[in-house]
Protein backbone atom coordinates (compact mmCIF):
# COMPACT_ATOMS: atom_id res chain seq x y z
CA UNK A 1 0.00 0.00 0.00
CA UNK A 2 1.87 3.45 -1.15
CA UNK A 3 1.99 5.34 2.40
CA UNK A 4 2.01 8.77 0.32
CA UNK A 5 -1.46 8.14 -1.57
CA UNK A 6 -3.11 10.99 1.04
CA UNK A 7 -6.45 9.58 0.84
CA UNK A 8 -8.61 6.94 0.14
CA UNK A 9 -12.23 6.28 -0.33
CA UNK A 10 -13.59 9.75 -0.03
CA UNK A 11 -12.43 12.87 -1.99
CA UNK A 12 -9.28 14.15 -1.57
CA UNK A 13 -8.70 17.40 0.04
CA UNK A 14 -5.20 18.39 0.82
CA UNK A 15 -3.17 18.62 -2.27
CA UNK A 16 0.13 17.28 -2.03
CA UNK A 17 2.57 20.16 -4.09
CA UNK A 18 5.33 17.43 -4.20
CA UNK A 19 8.87 18.17 -2.38
CA UNK A 20 12.16 17.28 -4.60
CA UNK A 21 13.76 14.03 -2.78
CA UNK A 22 16.58 16.37 -2.30
CA UNK A 23 15.03 18.55 -0.37
CA UNK A 24 13.11 15.81 1.67
CA UNK A 25 16.47 13.84 2.50
CA UNK A 26 17.90 17.10 3.79
CA UNK A 27 14.74 18.16 5.96
CA UNK A 28 14.54 14.15 7.26
CA UNK A 29 18.57 14.53 8.37
CA UNK A 30 17.67 17.99 10.07
CA UNK A 31 15.54 16.48 11.87
CA UNK A 32 16.93 13.88 13.17
CA UNK A 33 19.55 16.40 13.78
CA UNK A 34 17.14 18.28 16.17
CA UNK A 35 18.20 21.45 14.36
CA UNK A 36 14.18 21.53 12.52
CA UNK A 37 11.51 20.41 14.69
CA UNK A 38 8.44 18.57 13.39
CA UNK A 39 6.18 21.21 14.33
CA UNK A 40 8.15 23.76 12.01
CA UNK A 41 6.78 21.77 8.83
CA UNK A 42 4.34 23.82 7.76
CA UNK A 43 6.17 26.21 7.85
CA UNK A 44 7.91 25.26 5.05
CA UNK A 45 5.81 23.18 3.19
CA UNK A 46 2.02 22.77 1.68
CA UNK A 47 -0.28 20.82 4.93
CA UNK A 48 -0.14 17.75 3.04
CA UNK A 49 3.38 17.68 2.37
CA UNK A 50 4.49 18.18 6.33
CA UNK A 51 1.86 16.09 7.33
CA UNK A 52 3.50 12.81 5.00
CA UNK A 53 7.27 13.60 5.78
CA UNK A 54 6.57 14.07 9.50
CA UNK A 55 4.81 10.72 9.19
CA UNK A 56 7.47 9.48 7.41
CA UNK A 57 10.10 10.60 9.57
CA UNK A 58 8.09 8.72 12.92
CA UNK A 59 7.84 5.81 10.36
CA UNK A 60 11.57 5.33 9.97
CA UNK A 61 12.07 6.27 14.01
CA UNK A 62 9.52 3.80 15.51
CA UNK A 63 9.54 1.38 12.60
CA UNK A 64 5.51 1.13 12.65
CA UNK A 65 4.77 1.24 8.58
CA UNK A 66 1.84 4.04 9.74
CA UNK A 67 0.31 2.55 6.20
CA UNK A 68 -3.43 3.30 7.25
CA UNK A 69 -3.14 6.56 9.19
CA UNK A 70 -1.93 7.90 6.03
CA UNK A 71 -5.39 7.42 4.85
CA UNK A 72 -7.81 9.99 5.14
CA UNK A 73 -10.42 12.08 2.94
CA UNK A 74 -10.86 15.35 5.70
CA UNK A 75 -9.57 18.61 4.69
CA UNK A 76 -6.17 19.81 6.44
CA UNK A 77 -6.14 23.08 5.66
CA UNK A 78 -7.62 24.53 8.75
CA UNK A 79 -7.41 21.04 10.53
CA UNK A 80 -3.68 21.56 10.79
CA UNK A 81 -4.28 25.10 11.83
CA UNK A 82 -6.98 24.83 14.55
CA UNK A 83 -7.36 21.44 15.62
CA UNK A 84 -4.38 18.84 15.31
CA UNK A 85 -0.88 19.88 16.00
CA UNK A 86 1.87 18.09 14.28
CA UNK A 87 -0.07 15.68 12.55
CA UNK A 88 0.90 12.84 10.86
CA UNK A 89 -2.60 11.49 9.61
CA UNK A 90 -5.93 10.36 11.62
CA UNK A 91 -7.42 7.88 13.14
CA UNK A 92 -10.20 5.91 11.81
CA UNK A 93 -13.41 4.90 14.00
CA UNK A 94 -16.31 2.97 13.15
CA UNK A 95 -19.36 4.99 12.49
CA UNK A 96 -23.14 3.26 13.21
CA UNK A 97 -25.98 4.49 13.86
CA UNK A 98 -28.81 4.28 15.81
CA UNK A 99 -32.72 4.82 15.61
CA UNK A 100 -35.00 6.52 14.38
CA UNK A 101 -35.97 8.11 17.67
CA UNK A 102 -38.48 10.02 18.38
CA UNK A 103 -37.81 13.38 20.25
CA UNK A 104 -40.18 16.03 21.71
CA UNK A 105 -37.79 18.98 22.83
CA UNK A 106 -38.03 22.59 22.80
CA UNK A 107 -35.46 22.66 19.98
CA UNK A 108 -35.29 18.78 18.30
CA UNK A 109 -38.32 18.02 17.41
CA UNK A 110 -39.32 14.91 15.00
CA UNK A 111 -37.44 11.77 14.25
CA UNK A 112 -33.49 11.49 14.25
CA UNK A 113 -30.63 8.57 13.44
CA UNK A 114 -27.84 9.43 15.93
CA UNK A 115 -24.32 8.75 14.68
CA UNK A 116 -22.31 6.94 17.38
CA UNK A 117 -18.75 6.35 16.58
CA UNK A 118 -17.31 3.30 18.60
CA UNK A 119 -15.73 0.39 18.91
CA UNK A 120 -17.11 -1.08 21.44
CA UNK A 121 -19.19 -4.09 19.48
CA UNK A 122 -23.26 -4.28 21.52
CA UNK A 123 -23.24 -0.25 22.17
CA UNK A 124 -25.48 0.86 18.82
CA UNK A 125 -27.41 -2.58 18.77
CA UNK A 126 -28.58 -1.62 22.93
CA UNK A 127 -29.18 2.14 21.74
CA UNK A 128 -30.74 1.10 18.77
CA UNK A 129 -33.42 -1.09 20.59
CA UNK A 130 -33.45 1.98 23.29
CA UNK A 131 -34.64 4.22 20.52
CA UNK A 132 -37.29 1.75 19.54
CA UNK A 133 -39.02 1.35 22.83
CA UNK A 134 -38.97 5.54 22.87
CA UNK A 135 -40.39 5.86 19.30
CA UNK A 136 -42.74 3.32 20.10
CA UNK A 137 -43.73 4.95 23.50
CA UNK A 138 -44.16 8.45 21.13
CA UNK A 139 -40.77 9.72 21.62
CA UNK A 140 -38.96 11.34 24.23
CA UNK A 141 -39.96 14.11 26.46
CA UNK A 142 -36.74 16.73 26.64
CA UNK A 143 -36.21 20.46 28.02
CA UNK A 144 -32.63 22.22 28.25
CA UNK A 145 -32.71 22.81 31.72
CA UNK A 146 -29.68 25.95 32.23
CA UNK A 147 -26.60 27.01 29.77
CA UNK A 148 -23.54 28.62 31.10
CA UNK A 149 -20.08 27.18 30.38
CA UNK A 150 -17.79 28.50 33.00
CA UNK A 151 -14.35 29.51 34.06
CA UNK A 152 -13.47 30.35 37.06
CA UNK A 153 -9.55 32.05 37.88
CA UNK A 154 -7.93 31.90 40.92
CA UNK A 155 -6.47 34.70 42.60
CA UNK A 156 -4.41 34.71 45.86
CA UNK A 157 -5.42 37.62 48.56
CA UNK A 158 -2.94 38.93 51.20
CA UNK A 159 -4.74 37.15 53.60
CA UNK A 160 -8.13 36.03 55.11
CA UNK A 161 -9.59 39.65 55.40
CA UNK A 162 -8.49 40.87 51.94
CA UNK A 163 -9.83 37.70 50.71
CA UNK A 164 -13.51 38.71 51.71
CA UNK A 165 -12.85 42.21 50.22
CA UNK A 166 -11.62 40.59 46.66
CA UNK A 167 -14.68 38.78 46.66
CA UNK A 168 -16.96 41.58 47.57
CA UNK A 169 -15.03 43.64 45.09
CA UNK A 170 -15.89 41.62 42.49
CA UNK A 171 -19.68 41.71 43.22
CA UNK A 172 -19.88 45.57 43.34
CA UNK A 173 -18.68 45.41 40.06
CA UNK A 174 -20.71 42.62 37.78
CA UNK A 175 -21.59 45.17 35.45
CA UNK A 176 -18.30 46.87 34.65
CA UNK A 177 -16.40 43.04 34.55
CA UNK A 178 -19.85 42.29 32.16
CA UNK A 179 -19.10 45.20 29.62
CA UNK A 180 -15.51 43.99 29.37
CA UNK A 181 -16.03 40.45 29.16
CA UNK A 182 -18.07 40.80 26.01
CA UNK A 183 -16.15 43.31 24.27
CA UNK A 184 -14.00 40.43 23.03
CA UNK A 185 -16.48 38.10 22.09
CA UNK A 186 -19.32 39.10 19.66
CA UNK A 187 -21.70 35.81 20.73
CA UNK A 188 -20.88 35.62 24.32
CA UNK A 189 -22.64 36.81 27.38
CA UNK A 190 -21.66 36.94 30.67
CA UNK A 191 -24.49 35.26 32.68
CA UNK A 192 -23.36 34.83 36.15
CA UNK A 193 -20.01 35.19 39.09
CA UNK A 194 -20.06 33.38 41.83
CA UNK A 195 -16.86 33.60 44.45
CA UNK A 196 -15.69 31.32 46.13
CA UNK A 197 -13.22 31.57 49.23
CA UNK A 198 -10.62 28.99 50.59
CA UNK A 199 -8.32 30.83 53.16
CA UNK A 200 -6.80 33.40 50.77
CA UNK A 201 -7.50 31.97 47.54
CA UNK A 202 -10.33 33.33 45.61
CA UNK A 203 -12.17 31.93 42.73
CA UNK A 204 -14.62 34.19 40.34
CA UNK A 205 -16.29 31.19 38.60
CA UNK A 206 -17.73 32.84 35.25
CA UNK A 207 -20.81 31.92 33.59
CA UNK A 208 -21.71 32.73 29.99
CA UNK A 209 -24.07 32.07 27.18
CA UNK A 210 -22.15 30.79 24.46
CA UNK A 211 -24.29 30.38 22.02
CA UNK A 212 -23.62 27.68 19.21
CA UNK A 213 -20.32 27.31 20.37
CA UNK A 214 -18.89 24.91 22.93
CA UNK A 215 -17.21 27.75 24.23
CA UNK A 216 -14.05 26.98 26.05
CA UNK A 217 -11.47 28.97 24.29
CA UNK A 218 -14.25 32.31 23.82
CA UNK A 219 -14.91 32.09 27.62
CA UNK A 220 -10.99 31.73 28.33
CA UNK A 221 -10.58 34.64 26.64
CA UNK A 222 -13.35 36.57 28.09
CA UNK A 223 -12.15 35.83 31.30
CA UNK A 224 -8.70 36.87 31.10
CA UNK A 225 -9.96 40.48 30.13
CA UNK A 226 -11.95 40.21 33.69
CA UNK A 227 -9.52 38.50 35.61
CA UNK A 228 -7.22 41.52 34.86
CA UNK A 229 -9.85 44.42 36.32
CA UNK A 230 -10.06 42.48 39.16
CA UNK A 231 -6.31 41.62 39.87
CA UNK A 232 -6.15 45.41 38.64
CA UNK A 233 -9.42 46.68 40.77
CA UNK A 234 -8.29 44.65 44.02
CA UNK A 235 -4.56 44.12 44.19
CA UNK A 236 -5.07 40.53 44.51
CA UNK A 237 -2.33 38.58 42.58
CA UNK A 238 -3.90 36.15 39.52
CA UNK A 239 -2.79 32.60 40.12
CA UNK A 240 -3.92 30.47 37.20
CA UNK A 241 -7.30 31.53 34.53
CA UNK A 242 -8.20 28.39 35.80
CA UNK A 243 -8.53 27.62 39.21
CA UNK A 244 -10.45 24.41 38.70
CA UNK A 245 -13.56 25.54 40.38
CA UNK A 246 -15.07 25.90 36.35
CA UNK A 247 -14.55 22.46 36.15
CA UNK A 248 -13.08 21.56 33.20
CA UNK A 249 -12.51 17.61 32.41
CA UNK A 250 -12.59 16.75 35.40
CA UNK A 251 -15.39 15.04 37.69
CA UNK A 252 -16.61 17.36 39.70
CA UNK A 253 -19.77 18.12 42.17
CA UNK A 254 -19.92 21.40 41.02
CA UNK A 255 -20.58 21.24 37.58
CA UNK A 256 -23.38 18.47 38.68
CA UNK A 257 -25.11 20.88 41.33
CA UNK A 258 -24.87 24.35 39.24
CA UNK A 259 -24.58 23.05 35.37
CA UNK A 260 -21.72 23.62 32.97
CA UNK A 261 -22.33 23.62 29.42
CA UNK A 262 -26.28 22.91 28.85
CA UNK A 263 -28.07 21.34 31.63
CA UNK A 264 -30.01 18.81 29.62
CA UNK A 265 -33.37 16.12 31.15
CA UNK A 266 -34.89 13.36 29.05
CA UNK A 267 -37.83 11.21 29.58
CA UNK A 268 -40.32 8.81 28.19
CA UNK A 269 -43.17 7.25 30.10
CA UNK A 270 -43.57 3.08 28.95
CA UNK A 271 -46.43 1.32 29.25
CA UNK A 272 -46.53 -2.27 30.93
CA UNK A 273 -47.14 -3.56 27.38
CA UNK A 274 -44.12 -1.67 26.05
CA UNK A 275 -41.90 -2.57 28.54
CA UNK A 276 -42.91 -6.37 28.36
CA UNK A 277 -42.51 -6.66 24.38
CA UNK A 278 -39.66 -4.50 23.74
CA UNK A 279 -37.52 -4.76 27.13
CA UNK A 280 -38.81 -8.11 27.73
CA UNK A 281 -39.27 -7.49 31.08
CA UNK A 282 -41.54 -5.32 33.85
CA UNK A 283 -41.79 -2.42 35.13
CA UNK A 284 -41.55 -3.19 38.83
CA UNK A 285 -37.83 -5.31 37.92
CA UNK A 286 -36.10 -2.24 36.44
CA UNK A 287 -37.36 0.13 39.00
CA UNK A 288 -35.80 -2.49 41.23
CA UNK A 289 -32.66 -2.27 39.22
CA UNK A 290 -32.16 1.27 38.75
CA UNK A 291 -33.00 1.80 42.56
CA UNK A 292 -30.53 -0.54 43.74
CA UNK A 293 -27.50 -0.91 40.77
CA UNK A 294 -27.64 3.19 39.37
CA UNK A 295 -29.03 5.09 42.99
CA UNK A 296 -27.41 2.54 45.91
CA UNK A 297 -24.51 0.81 43.98
CA UNK A 298 -23.25 4.14 42.74
CA UNK A 299 -23.94 5.37 46.35
CA UNK A 300 -22.05 3.33 48.08
CA UNK A 301 -19.16 3.43 45.13
CA UNK A 302 -18.87 7.24 45.88
CA UNK A 303 -19.41 7.40 42.21
CA UNK A 304 -20.51 11.19 40.68
CA UNK A 305 -22.61 9.29 38.25
CA UNK A 306 -25.65 7.69 39.39
CA UNK A 307 -26.32 6.07 35.53
CA UNK A 308 -25.85 2.72 33.50
CA UNK A 309 -23.55 3.74 31.25
CA UNK A 310 -24.28 7.73 30.25
CA UNK A 311 -20.62 7.97 28.93
CA UNK A 312 -20.94 5.47 26.54
CA UNK A 313 -23.24 6.70 24.25
CA UNK A 314 -21.95 10.82 25.30
CA UNK A 315 -18.42 9.59 24.01
CA UNK A 316 -19.38 8.39 20.99
CA UNK A 317 -22.01 10.83 20.22
CA UNK A 318 -19.51 13.39 20.83
CA UNK A 319 -16.49 11.48 18.82
CA UNK A 320 -19.04 11.18 15.75
CA UNK A 321 -20.05 14.82 15.80
CA UNK A 322 -16.88 16.63 16.39
CA UNK A 323 -17.29 17.67 20.55
CA UNK A 324 -14.03 17.66 22.56
CA UNK A 325 -13.79 13.83 23.26
CA UNK A 326 -12.61 14.93 27.44
CA UNK A 327 -15.79 16.15 28.17
CA UNK A 328 -17.90 12.67 28.04
CA UNK A 329 -16.63 12.85 31.44
CA UNK A 330 -19.21 15.46 32.16
CA UNK A 331 -21.81 13.00 30.41
CA UNK A 332 -20.85 10.15 32.88
CA UNK A 333 -22.52 12.36 36.02
CA UNK A 334 -25.98 11.75 34.50
CA UNK A 335 -28.72 10.70 36.77
CA UNK A 336 -31.20 7.95 35.86
CA UNK A 337 -34.30 7.62 37.88
CA UNK A 338 -36.99 5.50 37.64
CA UNK A 339 -40.61 6.07 38.22
CA UNK A 340 -43.09 3.53 38.84
CA UNK A 341 -46.46 4.90 37.59
CA UNK A 342 -50.09 3.22 37.22
CA UNK A 343 -49.55 2.62 33.55
CA UNK A 344 -45.85 1.60 33.43
CA UNK A 345 -43.18 3.17 34.56
CA UNK A 346 -41.18 6.78 33.71
CA UNK A 347 -37.85 6.91 32.93
CA UNK A 348 -35.81 9.72 33.18
CA UNK A 349 -31.84 11.02 32.25
CA UNK A 350 -30.37 14.08 33.88
CA UNK A 351 -27.32 15.32 32.44
CA UNK A 352 -26.48 18.60 34.54
CA UNK A 353 -23.58 19.07 32.18
CA UNK A 354 -23.31 18.48 28.50
CA UNK A 355 -20.51 21.07 26.91
CA UNK A 356 -21.43 20.65 22.99
CA UNK A 357 -21.01 22.99 20.09
CA UNK A 358 -22.20 23.20 16.82
CA UNK A 359 -19.44 25.43 15.68
CA UNK A 360 -15.87 25.50 16.54
CA UNK A 361 -13.68 23.77 17.92
CA UNK A 362 -13.52 19.91 15.88
CA UNK A 363 -17.34 20.60 14.13
CA UNK A 364 -15.70 21.37 11.42
CA UNK A 365 -13.70 18.34 10.50
CA UNK A 366 -15.23 16.97 6.89
CA UNK A 367 -16.12 14.04 8.15
CA UNK A 368 -17.63 15.28 12.00
CA UNK A 369 -19.02 18.36 10.07
CA UNK A 370 -21.29 15.52 8.10
CA UNK A 371 -22.66 13.84 11.54
CA UNK A 372 -24.25 17.20 12.64
CA UNK A 373 -25.44 17.92 9.32
CA UNK A 374 -27.32 14.30 9.63
CA UNK A 375 -29.02 15.59 13.09
CA UNK A 376 -29.82 18.79 11.06
CA UNK A 377 -27.38 21.03 13.64
CA UNK A 378 -24.57 22.34 11.84
CA UNK A 379 -23.37 25.70 12.13
CA UNK A 380 -24.85 28.67 13.98
CA UNK A 381 -28.91 28.30 14.29
CA UNK A 382 -31.17 30.50 13.93
CA UNK A 383 -31.35 32.26 16.34
CA UNK A 384 -27.75 31.74 17.53
CA UNK A 385 -27.49 29.00 20.22
CA UNK A 386 -30.52 26.83 18.76
CA UNK A 387 -28.37 24.56 17.08
CA UNK A 388 -26.20 23.66 20.05
CA UNK A 389 -29.46 23.29 22.31
CA UNK A 390 -31.13 21.07 19.76
CA UNK A 391 -27.47 19.08 20.00
CA UNK A 392 -27.57 18.86 23.76
CA UNK A 393 -31.20 17.56 23.31
CA UNK A 394 -30.48 14.43 20.83
CA UNK A 395 -27.37 13.31 22.77
CA UNK A 396 -29.82 13.33 26.14
CA UNK A 397 -32.89 11.17 23.84
CA UNK A 398 -29.34 9.35 22.66
CA UNK A 399 -28.84 8.72 26.61
CA UNK A 400 -32.18 7.63 27.19
CA UNK A 401 -32.22 4.76 24.69
CA UNK A 402 -29.22 3.87 26.04
CA UNK A 403 -30.01 3.68 29.55
CA UNK A 404 -33.67 1.76 28.80
CA UNK A 405 -32.24 -0.67 26.84
CA UNK A 406 -28.92 -1.56 29.05
CA UNK A 407 -31.57 -1.61 32.28
CA UNK A 408 -34.08 -3.76 30.53
CA UNK A 409 -30.96 -5.91 29.56
CA UNK A 410 -30.30 -6.66 32.79
CA UNK A 411 -33.61 -7.01 34.38
CA UNK A 412 -34.30 -9.59 31.85
CA UNK A 413 -30.80 -10.70 32.96
CA UNK A 414 -29.86 -10.54 28.95
CA UNK A 415 -26.62 -8.32 29.29
CA UNK A 416 -24.06 -11.57 29.16
CA UNK A 417 -25.77 -13.19 26.07
CA UNK A 418 -26.33 -10.02 24.04
CA UNK A 419 -22.13 -9.03 24.60
CA UNK A 420 -21.36 -12.87 23.57
CA UNK A 421 -23.11 -12.77 20.55
CA UNK A 422 -22.46 -9.29 19.38
CA UNK A 423 -19.00 -8.10 21.02
CA UNK A 424 -16.84 -11.29 20.68
CA UNK A 425 -14.73 -11.90 18.13
P1 LIG B 1 -13.78 28.15 18.91
O1 LIG B 1 -13.20 27.24 17.90
O2 LIG B 1 -12.90 29.10 19.58
O3 LIG B 1 -14.92 28.99 18.13
C1 LIG B 1 -15.94 29.66 18.78
C2 LIG B 1 -16.16 31.01 18.11
O4 LIG B 1 -17.02 30.89 16.99
C3 LIG B 1 -16.88 31.94 19.03
O5 LIG B 1 -16.01 32.55 19.94
C4 LIG B 1 -17.53 32.93 18.08
O6 LIG B 1 -16.71 34.04 17.82
C5 LIG B 1 -17.64 32.14 16.78
N1 LIG B 1 -19.06 31.93 16.40
C6 LIG B 1 -19.55 32.00 15.14
N2 LIG B 1 -20.85 31.71 15.11
C7 LIG B 1 -21.23 31.46 16.39
C8 LIG B 1 -22.46 31.07 16.99
N3 LIG B 1 -23.57 30.89 16.29
N4 LIG B 1 -22.47 30.86 18.32
C9 LIG B 1 -21.37 31.02 19.06
N5 LIG B 1 -20.17 31.39 18.55
C10 LIG B 1 -20.09 31.59 17.21
O7 LIG B 1 -14.63 27.26 19.88
P2 LIG B 1 -15.02 27.31 21.42
O8 LIG B 1 -16.36 26.66 21.45
O9 LIG B 1 -14.86 28.65 22.06
O10 LIG B 1 -13.97 26.34 22.07
C11 LIG B 1 -13.98 24.97 21.71
C12 LIG B 1 -12.56 24.50 21.60
O11 LIG B 1 -11.91 24.77 22.83
C13 LIG B 1 -12.45 23.02 21.38
O12 LIG B 1 -11.54 22.78 20.33
C14 LIG B 1 -11.88 22.52 22.67
O13 LIG B 1 -11.15 21.37 22.51
C15 LIG B 1 -11.07 23.69 23.13
N6 LIG B 1 -10.78 23.79 24.56
C16 LIG B 1 -10.19 24.96 24.95
C17 LIG B 1 -9.89 25.14 26.28
C18 LIG B 1 -9.26 26.42 26.71
O14 LIG B 1 -8.99 26.56 27.90
N7 LIG B 1 -9.03 27.37 25.83
C19 LIG B 1 -10.22 24.16 27.21
C20 LIG B 1 -10.88 23.01 26.79
C21 LIG B 1 -11.15 22.86 25.45
P3 LIG B 1 -16.89 35.40 18.67
O15 LIG B 1 -16.50 35.05 20.09
O16 LIG B 1 -15.92 36.31 18.04
O17 LIG B 1 -18.29 35.84 18.60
Amino acid sequence: MADDAGQRGGTPRGVESGVDPERECLIHTKLKAGSMKLYELERELAPMDAIRLRRDFIRKETGSPLENVGLFSIGVERVVRRNCENMIGAIQVPLGVAGPVQIKGEYAQGSFYLPLATTEGALIASVNRGCGAITRAGGAEVRVLHDGMTRAPVFAARNVIHAKEVADWVGGHREELRVAAERTTSHGKLTDMVTFVAGTSVFVRLEFDTKDAMGMNMVTIASAKVADLVAAGTGARLIALSGNMCTDKKPAAINSIMGRGRSVVAGIALSHEQIAQILKTDAKTIAEVNSRKNLIGSARAGAMGFNAHAANVVAAIFIACGQDAAHAIDGSTCITTVDMTDTGAYVAVTLPSLPVGTVGGGTGVDTQHECLQMLGVAGSGSPAGANAKKLAEIVAAGVLAGELSLLGALAAQHLARAHQQLGRG
